[in-house]
């Protein structure tokens, strides 16, 4: 019988890099303390109209990349593609209204769209998301950008490239898409088919197309900019304007729609240099509507998603800091037959005087135990042989220097204690 692998799309987070992903949480935790944001845990199921209603029948994700079933109650389930629906769905629920606005929300885990898997671009991908709901002032998109910027600042990442556009809204939108199906129109030609099907629904995203034929038709495209009502302009360059205050370096990129039908006025995009055809890191923007679109009241709200997988393969690209691998202080040794038992003794009490330690359980040679210590990081050996347990000692070996003492096995907990404290 074949071994069952895991579903095309997936992959197993193995040991050599989840600790990369706890350090790009604890960072993230870290910013979300510093900008007052809280964090909540949400269900990985919904109902599915909550995203196709939220995030638009004609889009992508909603037509093509959904996980729905029918559950054995009969109701159809979805994966979640995203987390910004179940955010705002949350609040509604919990009737948040009622509390100090505008509330801050981040949360993380994985996230399901049936994609065409490539490298970055997985069927399963885990997305930190941050929201601020209930603020209209364009001071909240620019905390929301900043907030980003400020995380991939502190994952140590450059060589980035922040890009910012309009799509306005249900006032000024109609019109713009009306002028781009009209300059589309004569070029059907020289689009892709699915641009060609997206003229008639949703003519933006021919904007978003990546094929060459179809970018050099979108280049002398009319862009949202000059179409805004008012409402929408003045919020742009109030936006544009707080970015510039921080210093911050944002082009703008008329060709900038996003996927997802819920986006009015920002939308905005960071893309990395290092990462291939898959470049976003992230991705965000307002979405004033989609309360309203998932049957509540009107709540504006603006947010951004990253993705965990693309965060680690930039940070690995630039070399960034990433913490320390994880490592044993000490690997405890055993020489001679019946030391397995004071060995385990000794490791219990190390983990219980608050170090990490491990052991042998494979009854292998003492010098294949050293290589094993050595592997794990161990920064000291503890060797208990026939002569250490005689003497109620244990051998200490630093393995860096490969200086050894022997200690009483009282004090040896304290010794090791004492000596990662002094090497740090
Ligand atoms: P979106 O929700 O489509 O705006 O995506 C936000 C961010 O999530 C992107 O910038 C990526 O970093 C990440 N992302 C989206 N789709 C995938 C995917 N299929 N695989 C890995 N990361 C993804």
């Amino acid at each position: 019988m074949e071994a069952i692998k895991a579903p095309r799309g997936t992959r197993d987070v193995l040991g050599d890099e989840s600790w990369k992903w706890a350090r790009v949480l604890e960072v993230t935790r870290d910013v979300a303390d510093n900008f007052g944001f809280k964090e909540i845990l949400l269900p990985i199921f919904e109902h599915t109209e909550l995203f196709s209603r939220g995030i638009g029948e004609v889009t992508d994700v909603v037509q093509k990349e959904m996980y729905t079933f029918i559950d054995r109650g009969d109701r159809s389930i979805t994966l979640r593609p995203e987390l910004t629906a179940s955010m705002v769905r949350s609040y509604l629920e919990h009737d948040m209204r009622r509390r100090p606005q505008p509330v801050k929300l981040w949360g993380w885990g994985p996230m399901f769209r049936y994609e065409r898997p490539q490298k970055g671009r997985y069927r399963q991908f885990a997305q930190i998301d941050f929201e601020i709901l209930g603020a209209q002032n364009p001071l909240a998109d620019v905390e929301i950008i900043d907030l980003s910027m400020e995380i991939f600042r502190r994952f140590g990442l450059s060589n980035l490239q922040v890009l910012i556009n309009s799509v306005g809204c249900p006032a000024c939108r109609p019109a713009y898409r009306e002028t781009l199906r009209k300059f589309f129109g004569s070029k059907t030609q020289h689009l892709c088919d699915t641009c060609n099907e997206r003229l008639d629904k949703n003519p933006l995203r021919v904007l978003d197309c990546k094929r060459t034929e179809c970018r050099d038709q979108t280049d002398s495209a009319p862009s949202m900019i000059e179409s805004l009502c008012i409402e929408c302009g003045e919020h742009f360059a109030a936006v544009r304007r707080g970015l510039e205050n921080l210093g911050a370096s944002v082009s703008v990129d008329n060709r900038l729609v996003r996927g997802l039908d819920y986006y009015t006025k920002t939308a905005y995009e960071i893309l990395s240099g290092d990462l291939g055809a898959q470049n976003a890191v992230c991705g965000g923007g307002r979405y004033d509507n989609l309360a309203e679109a998932i049957g509540g009241p009107r709540v504006p709200g603006v947010g951004f998603a990253s993705g965990i997988e693309r965060i680690v393969l930039t940070m690995e690209a630039q070399g960034a800091y990433m913490g320390r691998e994880p490592h044993v202080d000490a690997y405890v040794v055993t020489t001679g037959s019946g030391a397995e038992y004071e060995a385990y003794m000794l490791a219990h009490e190390l983990r219980a005087g608050g170090l990490s330690a491990d052991m042998d359980f494979m009854g292998r040679s003492m010098k294949a135990q050293m290589k094993t210590a050595s592997q794990a990081g161990a920064k000291f050996a503890c060797i208990i042989g026939d002569d250490e347990i005689a003497a109620g000692t244990v051998t200490i070996k630093d393995m860096e220097t490969g200086t050894q003492e022997t200690a009483p096995r009282g004090v040896a907990v304290e010794k090791i204690k004492l000596r990662k404290e002094g090497s740090r």
